[in-house]
């Protein structure tokens, strides 16, 4: 699905020598290069504090802490999302309330998260899936009037640019009051290990991440808050300088890729290609499609014996997950979800496609249909 080894090879002597660096200066964790990443992280996205974290999951937990929620509050999120956002949730014994997703950007539904609220809700946490943003604006707007925070759970949108009803723009994970993000090897800002991040522009929030992060722990071997030990790798910081600088480049091979995608896929009787948000530009961390008629898992195994890789992200929605089973939700409570669950599937999609893989995709595509 992902071709980190061309990708590699493109910067291979500038991240070797920056790698071997850091193995030399023997700074391994918290050295000088996660502190001029953090920087040159704020910098790229405009916001007052970047607080590094050893990984995506890690960094949702740590937003949910700093805002102080407890046990029986309760958290909205999105049916249709990777598991590590419910997941966060419940293992802080928080109560997950899942709410289902819109058909065309496969992202939560604002008027479903109003309909979901309690007078226990505490957070919405919306997932900017597959590259695209939430509509953030109505949710903003919930979450005032509610006095709730929002936790965006931005893994998979990093670059992208969130565009408000006036025009303006801000960068996806940046408009709520903590933005949570991943640098898992496969992301679109991927190290080569483990690696997340948080963002905000609160300054009292940003100290008690901060704290978090490292034990809760201000002043050396005095601990005021329970804590976890989530650090990003100095090694990893090193590589993620250098690919930050090219993050924008990145996108935009994405998206030629999806627009080529979309040239061969548009109009079939059996295929939708991914719909465009007005709200948000499209960093293609994902290019699905939603079929019609068609059986997926044979398609997947045609494309296999091609040598082309396909997955379908998600085939399982949360509520009817093992693990999260819950007598609140049964079958048929998630339509949306649920249909999409069983339709979608994602094709290749990284920085390194080239008019003969695409062609030769496209092509296996259209033979099967
Ligand atoms: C990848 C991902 C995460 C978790 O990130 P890790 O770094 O793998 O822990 C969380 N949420 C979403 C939506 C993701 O895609």
């Amino acid at each position: 699905m992902v071709d980190l080894k061309s990708q590699y090879e493109r910067y291979q002597e500038e991240i070797d020598t920056a790698v071997l660096e850091v193995v030399r200066s023997t700074q391994y964790i918290n050295g000088p290069e996660v502190k001029k990443f953090q920087e040159e992280l704020e910098a790229y996205l405009d916001v007052k504090h970047v607080i590094p974290c050893a990984n995506g999951t890690d960094s949702l937990q740590v937003a949910m802490m700093a805002c102080g929620l407890k046990p029986g509050d309760e958290v909205i999120t999105t049916s249709f999302t990777f598991v590590a956002t419910v997941e966060v949730i419940a293992l802080l014994g928080l109560t997950p309330v899942l709410v289902d997703v819109l058909p065309d950007t496969f992202n939560i539904d604002p008027e479903a998260v109003k309909k979901a609220i309690t007078p226990k809700t505490k957070a919405i946490v919306p997932v900017h899936l597959f590259g695209q943003c939430v509509h953030m604006e109505p949710l903003m707007e919930i979450a005032r009037e509610n006095d709730l925070y929002v936790i965006e759970d931005n893994a998979q949108a990093i670059g992208a640019e969130y565009v408000f009803e006036d025009g303006t723009q801000k960068k996806a994970g940046t408009i709520g009051h903590i933005g949570c993000t991943s640098f898992f090897p496969s992301k679109n800002l991927g190290c080569y290990g483990d690696g997340g991040a948080l963002f905000t522009n609160d300054d009292e929030l940003a100290k008690k991440m901060r704290v978090i992060v490292n034990h809760g722990m201000e002043v050396r071997y005095y601990h005021d808050s329970i804590g976890v030990n989530s650090r990003l790798d100095s090694i990893q910081a090193a590589i993620l300088r250098i690919k930050l600088r090219h993050l924008d480049e990145f996108a935009a091979a994405r998206r030629r890729a999806a627009e080529y995608y979309n040239r061969a896929f548009d109009g079939h009787p059996k295929l939708t290609v991914p719909a465009r948000s007005p709200f948000s530009t499209h960093v293609f961390h994902q290019y699905t499609l939603k079929t019609k008629d068609v059986d997926r898992f044979k398609l997947q195994e045609h494309l296999q014996k091609k040598g082309v890789p396909a997955m379908v992200y998600y085939p399982v929605p949360m509520h009817m997950q093992k693990a999260y089973t819950d007598p609140r939700y049964k079958e048929g409570d998630f339509p949306v979800t649920e249909d999409l669950s069983k339709r979608v599937i994602s094709l290749p999609m990284h920085t390194e496609l080239d008019e003969e893989q695409l062609k030769y995709i496209t092509k296996s595509v259209l033979e099967f249909l």
